[in-house]
């Protein structure tokens, strides 16, 4: 296939740039101002259209098998392809069983095999019940089974997968230093947050009691104490969903330690959780507004690097609960998380072009051994690519196109400038506007990381 008279998202530039693409057998084969089609090659004009690389997400919650009446990998996938997210990598803990074993990934990766649309990896996970003699052996052989990182909770709401402490967080990391993986780590602190729960669950209900039970404290306190066991391990450490902007400049004092946020505390502050109340009820809590210019203000200079959108919806009687305390905490994401960064960081002018591949796709590719074929539009790497019509603004309506199991967002009703046309995986077209998903499920491929 040939793709003409686009603008193109190359790696490392200061603005697209006008480029053809040439692919062959999924592969980018091919990138010059001028190309002539070849005899029978099949041409697509994307004259006024701009060209970026797949969007990868490595921190989904696609809940198959085990808990696929709020998601699977099906819709999930299909959300992905059409918010031109190509790449995903899945959560150990919203699968049962969970992934904190060989075993236990094969089970997992045959219920998915022939699901996807876009391409996926998981990741492994140790908790406080699987935390034991054989972690480190499990470890070793989630690694040989391709898991990009593993995860792990300084507190956890789900029962299936609970917390480890400091001294079992240490231990992970020790090990996972010695096998080459990142850790994954949602740092809120327990004690803080247990405490703060009872003290103002009997005070009242709602949004403004529930941030109180998680602020930023909570945040500031667990990601000091796992920077200081990652800095004194000298292990990769990788706090997810940052949303606390002041945690940054702590992650930031240490080589190994690198973070991510998501687009919800980029887009909503309190008193938004106020007003549009469990529709946006996640943990941690997004925070009083001035948070969210700190957030942009790291996410533009390289602080946090990369954006994830943390997708775990659930069905109506899951958020809608008469407590705010028993509401899901848990957004669908992965079909807005592009479209917003294109609408508020590139085209708003609050992050540059580098600094929006980085943050959609290169940073992941990166941090997750993905980048020899994933995460930039180069000559040698997979055709994984989104042609989006910079000039068409869309409002988000969950009745139309809004693939997610879960259809309860906070996002709904937003305006987005940049439309996405189309995406592609492997250089095959997944997602059109015009037809909807045109790929079968299980053409995406499966992915592991090579040690
Ligand atoms: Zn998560």
């Amino acid at each position: 296939m040939l793709i003409q008279g686009a603008q193109v998202a190359l790696p490392g530039a200061r603005q697209l740039e006008p480029r053809d693409l040439r692919i062959q057998d999924g592969k980018i084969t091919e990138i010059a101002e001028h190309l002539e089609p070849l005899p029978g090659e099949e041409v697509l004009d994307a004259t006024g259209r701009w060209i970026f690389p797949g969007g990868i997400d490595p921190h989904v919650h696609f809940d198959t098998p085990g808990y696929t009446h709020r998601e699977d990998f099906q819709h999930a996938s299909r959300a992905a392809a059409a918010g031109g997210i190509t790449t995903v990598i899945d959560m150990p803990c919203t699968s049962v069983p969970p992934v904190i074993s060989r075993a236990n990934l094969e089970a997992k990766l045959e219920a998915v095999a022939d699901q996807s649309v876009v391409d996926f990896g998981f990741h492994g996970g140790v908790s406080g019940k699987t935390f034991e003699e054989r972690f480190p052996h499990n470890l070793h052989e989630l690694r040989e089974a391709g898991v990009f990182g593993i995860k792990t909770y300084l507190i956890s709401g789900m029962e299936t997968f609970p917390r480890v402490t400091l001294f079992q967080l240490e231990r992970i990391l020790e090990v996972a230093r010695d096998l080459d993986l990142v850790v994954l780590l949602h740092a809120e602190d327990y004690d803080y947050v247990s405490s703060a729960t009872a003290y103002f669950r009997q005070i009242g209900d709602g949004p403004w009691y529930f941030y109180r039970s998680r602020p930023e404290t909570a945040e500031l306190l667990a990601i000091q104490a796992a920077v200081a066991l990652a800095r004194r391990r000298r292990a990769p450490l990788h706090i997810v969903h940052v949303g606390t902007a002041e945690a940054v400049e702590i992650i930031n004092t240490a080589e190994t330690v690198t973070c991510e946020t998501a687009p919800h505390y980029l887009a909503f502050g309190l008193e938004d959780l106020q007003r549009i109340g469990s529709p946006l009820k996640t943990t941690p809590p997004v925070k009083p507004s001035a948070n969210r210019w700190g957030l942009w203000y790291h996410l533009a200079r390289g602080n946090i690097l990369y954006v994830a959108s943390d997708h775990a919806p659930a069905p109506a009687e899951e958020k809608n609960t008469p407590s705010f305390w028993q509401a899901y905490s848990g957004i669908p994401g992965v079909q807005t998380l592009f479209p917003y960064l294109l609408s508020e960081g590139l085209l708003a002018g609050r992050l540059s072009l580098s600094r929006f591949l980085e943050a959609i796709a290169e940073g992941a590719a990166r941090r997750f051994g993905l980048d020899h074929r994933k995460g930039s539009l180069e000559v040698g790497k997979d055709a994984d690519l989104v042609i989006v019509n910079p000039e068409a603004t869309w409002t988000l309506q969950v009745d139309t196109s809004f693939y997610s199991k879960g259809k309860i967002t906070p996002f709904e009703g937003m305006t987005f400038r940049g439309k996405i046309e189309k995406t592609l995986v492997r250089g095959r077209v997944v997602y059109d506007h015009q037809q909807g998903i045109v790929a079968p499920s299980g053409w995406g491929q499966f992915l592991r990381r090579t040690p």
